[in-house]
């Protein structure tokens, strides 16, 4: 069995009051899943179905690891579309509520150029993005990420469909080696078992079959 109390998590009290003014009150089956072995830095696969909560899994994740006095981009989260970058941006800043100056970018195609290089040019400790983007700043050196300490790959099947493998590897080539990265995905095809090999070390897998 695991817990399913926030409060058991190495979680410092302001994200813990966050959680509950949210009305977080217990964690879903892939937060209670994932997220002790998350805390700890490691490499995870991470198997579960829409609407089981696994936003927050990553989100708590990399927000634990930021450095906001670094004005550097911390944490990378590629998406398949902008409507659910979106999502995963508005979460995000729900659950950074109390982290005072964290800075999150969204970087998707369909919108305009102008006002994202104005945007990175501030700085951003996190970036929400899909692959195209992300890697059309890379390629333009409006955006660097080697500081990177976290990557979540969302939807990371739908991504490979979508035909961004080699987006997605050309961007995890600018990242630094020593870094975190979480693979979420809705299936576990042999296509992501190939991709974890190539962009993971040691991956956790964790897989939740119903909704809580
Ligand atoms: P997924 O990415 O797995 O499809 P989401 O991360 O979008 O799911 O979460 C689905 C919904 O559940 C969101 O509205 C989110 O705010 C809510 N949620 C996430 N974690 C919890 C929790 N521990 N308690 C209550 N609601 C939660
Ligand atoms: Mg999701």
């Amino acid at each position: 069995m695991t817990t399913t109390d926030f409060s058991t998590l190495p979680l410092p009290p302001a994200m813990l009051a966050n959680l509950q003014s949210l009305d977080y009150r217990t964690m879903t089956p892939i937060q209670a899943e994932s997220l002790p072995h998350i805390l700890q830095g490691k490499d995870m696969i991470a198997q579960a179905k829409t609407g089981s909560g696994k936003t927050a899994a990553f989100g708590i994740g990399l927000l634990s690891q930021l450095d906001v006095a670094d004005f550097s981009v911390q944490a990378l989260v590629l998406c398949p579309t902008r409507e659910l970058a979106d999502q995963v941006g508005k979460e995000i800043r729900r659950l950074a509520r109390f982290t005072h100056n964290v800075k999150l970018l969204s970087l998707c195609g369909g919108a305009p150029l102008g006002p994202q290089f104005e945007s990175l040019e501030h700085g951003a400790h996190i970036v929400v993005g899909t692959p195209g983007r992300v890697q059309k700043h890379l390629s333009k050196g409006t955006l660097q990420l080697d500081r990177l300490k976290i990557l979540v790959l969302d939807e990371a099947d739908r991504m490979l469909d979508m035909g961004f493998h080699d987006a997605i590897l050309s961007i995890i080539a600018t990242t630094p080696k020593r870094r975190q990265t979480l693979l979420f995905s809705a299936t576990y095809p042999g296509t992501i078992k190939q991709m974890s090999a190539a962009i993971q070390q040691q991956p956790v897998s964790v897989s939740v079959e119903s909704l809580h």
